[in-house]
């Protein structure tokens, strides 16, 4: 996927990059386009898909729109112990609110009538309302933002978050090595792995969507590397696969680009949602969330 991330450490061709860095144009537009297909290819979540095409269509348009605006300069230093993107810091960043404003003012005369009451709830709120719930759903916690409400706020987080880092200087200097199950840049969860083209695997940020490296087999929740099952391909998703723990009883999709090179963390889990009744009806929960489905309050 060399269009939409680059490696933070592009040095030389035998060294591993650690971390790719996503391109928030090239991630939008490519995750807007596999959205449209995805929505194509699956009738009974079509409306959905497309929905979240239009988010991802109004989160670009504001990147490019931003991306004439001056930014901070800043260096990240990557430790492996402390993500430098500090989640307390990103809130207290007047753009995030800005890009909230503007895309739930964007997205209003486009959805329909139940939508629009949400929109409308969310412009309601005020600058510490809206802090506090983008607090409480870095916690997994919708009771301020509304399961409903929940995916505006994290598409203006995220896209911040993303600017943040595509905006800085990364500084890598990991000793831990690759045994991580969080973003070493923000301290997110993965939406899911990505298996790149050369074979290697990689954990795919959920807020600020960098790529991490990751050992093979082991439990991306728990980091136990005992009972990890890799569940059949299922005709329909061939490029996907399920990855489950038998210790923490939980399970991450797993994306193969050389099945597909296409797949998009975000757009193909959420086109993906059978794989999950399937290891829900195994008593496996998903260990990730996807930015487009939180869970009720
Ligand atoms: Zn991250
Ligand atoms: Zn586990």
């Amino acid at each position: 996927m060399p269009t939409v991330f680059s490696s933070s450490s592009p040095d030389t061709a035998a060294s591993i990059a650690s971390i790719f860095l996503a391109d928030p144009v090239t991630l939008y537009e490519a995750r807007a386009k596999r959205l449209r297909a995805l929505a194509e290819a699956e009738p009974s979540l079509r409306g959905y898909l497309s929905f979240a095409a239009l988010v991802v269509e109004v989160q670009h348009l504001l990147n490019c729109h931003d991306n004439s605006a001056p930014m901070p300069t800043t260096t990240l230093h990557v430790d492996g112990v402390t993500p430098p993107l500090s989640m307390a810091r990103l809130l207290q960043d007047k753009l995030w609110q800005e890009h909230l404003t503007t895309l739930l003012a964007a997205l209003l005369p486009h959805m329909p009538a139940p939508v629009q009451t949400v929109l409308e709830r969310l412009r309601k709120m005020d600058s510490v309302q809206r802090i506090a719930a983008a607090h409480a759903l870095f916690n997994n916690d919708t009771s301020l933002t509304g399961s409903d409400g929940a995916p505006f706020f994290w598409a203006a987080l995220s896209l911040t978050a993303m600017q943040r880092v595509a905006r800085s200087k990364i500084v890598v200097d990991d000793k831990n090595g690759v045994a991580r199950h969080l973003c070493p840049l923000c301290g997110n969860a993965p939406v899911a792995g990505v298996v790149h083209s050369d074979g290697l695997r990689y954990l795919h940020c959920r807020l600020c969507e960098s790529e991490w490296r990751a050992a093979r087999a082991l439990c991306s929740n728990c980091e136990s590397s005992r009972n990890i099952y890799e569940w059949p391909l299922e005709k329909q998703f061939p490029a996907i696969r399920a990855e489950s723990c038998g210790d923490c009883r939980s399970y991450l999709k797993i994306l193969h680009q050389k099945d597909d090179s296409n797949v998009d963390a975000v757009a193909d889990d959420l086109a993906s949602l059978s794989l999950d009744a399937l290891l829900e009806n195994k008593k496996f929960r998903r260990s990730s969330i996807n930015p487009f489905l939180f869970p009720s309050a």
